[in-house]
């Protein structure tokens, strides 16, 4: 028997006599690759031949000639010139060996230990070797998923920098700083970053646009570089208004006035460049999406955005450690991006993935089935470790200082305080007012880190897992708890004894909760949070030894695989890089303290030496 393919515009015609187990195949293939029912062909006089017919698309085709050759069954091409057949030919046999060999890749007990990464100051940990090799093998299309504390940021890094790709990463705000950071770290290159203008301090960690292998941007800023470019058609006839613009739509049509009259299509990006600082997508070999969720809104303009700009570079790759199971169909977006020949209608998608049904208010796709299909599916290009996984490369504790970048009004506001604090300041003032005038500028970084620290903690529950935030402030540990609402517990020094004891219960013991928000003197010592493994300091304890206390909540040092994660903020150029960089020098002195023995009044005492300290340094460095 033969299989007739005939190519059609866009789609191919397969057709065949009768054969249980091909119509069986083709049957089962994805809904949106196939265009018609199966059925019998029919001639022009309306009678049937005995052949079997069916309209799929290129992958689905892919697919079915794979299927024809496993089964020894014979095809043709009847309208097709040999170049294109050839061309067909290479496309599929790219296709089939790379998802072979990436399936290969991500096997559990493979041995990376030959697998060297070249031009890294530090070697990435085995597990972050074999996501490097997995991105190879897929082409350099995939989805990252590690969980958060995998360190997917690494592993990109690492890639990146093995093949001298030219990278763009795309990031949220937040993290645009600690990019920078961990390839200064791990690489001998310099990141640029797009729409940033650095103090003095940070000059010598960045480069400059021309010879950094890494750009960065965050995702906001990119929508303020690239436009929509959209064309709107005014669908009355009489009128017939047409205009092309960046404007996203019309809801009255300019020159008739009629409501819901103009239909818009979007039909490429456009390029603003006010600061003379021009993204050109051709000019890369890889873009990032860090936090790729990100981008699930197709509707979104930040996804369209990204998508029309970035669709064309040769490799992509997403990052995102939140868990599909809860909502498969936010993945969407993400795989059309990667293979959108693949992935083509969200609708299908929804219907066998995500539970889809109708109902009065429209089509819902929030639910999930068929899971094991679907992670069969997307196996060739998707990687997902848990920290359990990847334990035994984990060390006991693992730190990451997250820079947080002031806006420029933060900024001016800060440099407001931080004047109004030399300005007072004499020979004669005491150590009392050194720390309530310390405390004004903590207080206020501590504000500025409390949004940005809500994004970090968000990503964090949304890769399944719970996480312990510590601050200084009450206010702070509200505003937290707050955003979070029935995810959040929150444990300061106002709540009774029953509510303390009550939101460590709820943390330890009730799945629904995530977030645990606690000051520092109250929750810093005596309680246990150990059903977390990530601890976010908003703000930074004035010890050594009270940071080891409270970030011994989350670690049971009594058992060896138990590993965690200590995140800091740091507000670049403020008071919190004073702190760091005084505590650090004052190492040998402050580690007096780590002697429980100490005397509270001589803990006082040196507490008051660090406040008077940081105020020098604020003086000093105003001169
Ligand atoms: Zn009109």
């Amino acid at each position: 028997m033969s299989v007739e393919i005939k190519k059609l515009r866009t789609n191919f015609e397969v057709r065949f006599q009768f054969n249980k187990a091909l119509a069986e195949f083709i049957k089962n293939l994805p809904k949106d690759q196939q265009q018609t029912k199966m059925d019998f062909a029919k001639r022009d006089d309306g009678t049937t031949f005995e052949d079997w017919y069916r309209v799929v698309n290129e992958a689905a085709l892919s697919k079915i000639i794979d299927f024809i050759k496993a089964n020894n069954l014979r095809f043709k091409f009847t309208n097709m010139e040999p170049e294109d057949i050839e061309k067909l030919k290479k496309e599929f046999t790219n296709r089939q060996t790379r998802g072979e060999a990436a399936l290969k890749a991500r096997a559990k007990d493979l041995d990376v230990s030959k697998f060297e990464v070249p031009n890294m100051v530090i070697q990435p940990y085995d597990y972050q070797k074999q996501a490097v090799m997995f991105f190879e093998k897929s082409g350099g299309n995939c989805l990252l998923g590690d969980q958060p504390g995998v360190g997917k940021t690494l592993s990109a890094i690492s890639y990146a920098v093995k093949n001298k790709l030219k990278t763009l990463v795309v990031c949220p705000a937040s993290l645009k700083l600690n990019w920078r950071n961990e390839i200064q770290r791990f690489t001998n290159e310099k990141a640029y970053i797009y729409k940033y203008k650095p103090k003095k301090r940070s000059k010598e960690i960045v480069n400059t646009k021309e010879e950094s292998l890494f750009h960065i941007i965050n995702y906001e800023a990119l929508e303020t570089f690239i436009k929509l470019n959209v064309s709107h058609t005014c669908s009355y006839v009489q009128c017939g208004w047409k205009e092309t613009s960046t404007k996203k739509k019309y809801d009255v049509c300019p020159s008739c006035q009629r409501a819901k009259s103009v239909k818009s299509r979007v039909l490429g990006t456009i390029f603003e460049d006010k600061d003379g600082v021009g993204l050109d997508p051709k000019s890369y070999d890889l873009v990032v999406c860090d936090e790729a969720h990100y981008l699930k809104n197709a509707k979104a303009n930040r996804t369209k955005v990204v998508k029309k700009a970035f669709m064309n570079v040769p490799k992509k790759l997403l990052l995102t450690g939140t868990a599909i199971k809860s909502m498969p169909f936010e993945f969407f977006s993400l795989l059309n991006f990667i293979d959108p020949a693949e992935w083509k209608s969200a609708h299908h998608f929804g219907i066998r993935y995500c539970a889809g049904f109708q109902d009065d208010f429209g089509w819902d796709y929030s639910g999930s089935s068929n899971l094991d299909e679907l992670y069969s599916r997307i196996s060739p290009y998707f990687l997902r470790r848990l920290k359990s996984d990847v334990l035994a490369f984990l060390p006991p504790k693992t730190f990451t200082h997250f820079p947080i970048e002031l806006t420029p009004e933060e900024y001016r506001n800060y440099a407001k305080a931080e004047k109004e604090v030399v300005d007072e300041t004499t020979g004669e003032t005491k150590d009392a007012d050194h720390l309530s005038r310390i405390q004004r500028l903590k207080m206020f970084t501590s504000q500025v880190k409390a949004s940005r620290g809500i994004e970090i903690v968000q990503d964090i529950i949304d890769g399944d897992e719970k996480v312990v935030v510590f601050t200084e402030y009450i206010a702070t540990a509200e505003m937290i708890a707050n955003h979070f609402g029935g995810k959040a517990v929150l444990f300061t020094g106002q709540k009774s004894a029953t509510e303390k004891q009550e939101a460590v219960d709820k943390f330890m013991k009730d799945d629904s909760v995530k977030v645990f928000v606690g000051t520092m003197g109250a929750a810093g010592v005596g309680i246990t949070l150990t059903v977390a493994s990530i601890a976010v300091f908003i703000d930074q304890p004035w010890t050594p030894s009270d940071r080891e206390q409270a970030e011994d909540r989350i670690h049971r040092a009594s058992t060896t695989s138990d590993k965690v994660q200590i995140i800091r903020l740091i507000c670049q150029d403020t008071i919190d890089e004073d702190i760091i960089s005084l505590l650090n020098s004052k190492e040998k002195v402050t580690s007096m303290v780590l002697d429980a023995t100490v005397l509270d009044r001589k803990v006082e005492r040196l507490q008051g030496s660090i406040f008077r300290d940081l105020v020098k340094l604020i003086i000093d460095k105003k001169k």
